[in-house]
């Protein structure tokens, strides 16, 4: 389990919660997948496609001694158990997995690039990522994620509120359901 990655979760097809729980349990079911750090769950509002409902978003870490690519894969193959149904870009969806951060890598495949290009720009990355890992840095950008939270305007970071905090002795109890 050598190598250390961020996974960004969001949904915003109901049951959102269920849907979050289930890539949870099938992540941390994975031999070779192993989950350190779970942040609390946000709610927030779309970006970029806005007619449609709230997202619940959240972010882990994970250690594995899968490649980059083949954590894409496994992650697509979640996202296709869980229904997800590629229509609109942007659009609705049962659940999304993004490889926010591998190590220290810098990735430019046609399928993969990490660290995930718009992160830094996103609210919905960055509240819940800065709370497991604010003093992780972006490589190529030399900047904290914590500092990069704070230093977004205002007007996108209200759009994303904590809706479940994630307490230690639920930290398990998540991945029940
Ligand atoms: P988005 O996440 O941008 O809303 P999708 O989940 O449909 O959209 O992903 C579109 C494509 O993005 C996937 O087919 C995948 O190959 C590619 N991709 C590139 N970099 C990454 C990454 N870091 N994590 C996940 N997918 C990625
Ligand atoms: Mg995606």
């Amino acid at each position: 389990m050598i190598n250390t990655a961020y996974i960004a979760l969001g949904s915003n097809i109901e049951p959102r919660a269920d849907y979050l729980n289930r890539a949870l349990s099938e992540i941390n079911q994975h031999e070779h997948v192993q989950m350190k750090q779970v942040s609390s769950i946000y709610e927030t509002e779309p970006v970029g496609y806005t007619e449609q409902s709230e997202f619940l978003n959240m972010v882990i870490s994970v250690n594995t001694s899968l490649r980059p690519e083949e954590l894409l894969l496994f992650l697509q193959k979640v996202e296709q158990h869980l229904h997800r149904v590629r229509e609109i870009r942007n659009g609705p969806r049962t659940i999304d997995l993004d490889i926010l951060l591998f190590n220290d890598e810098n990735i430019e495949l046609e399928q993969l690039c990490i660290p995930h290009p718009r992160m830094q720009d996103r609210a919905f990355v960055l509240a819940p990522m800065q709370e497991i890992a604010p003093f992780v840095q972006i490589p190529t950008l030399n900047t904290s994620i914590r500092q990069l939270y704070t230093a977004l305007p205002e007007r996108l970071r209200k759009g994303v509120l904590l809706w479940k905090q994630q307490g230690q002795e639920e930290e398990f109890g998540l991945f029940e359901s």
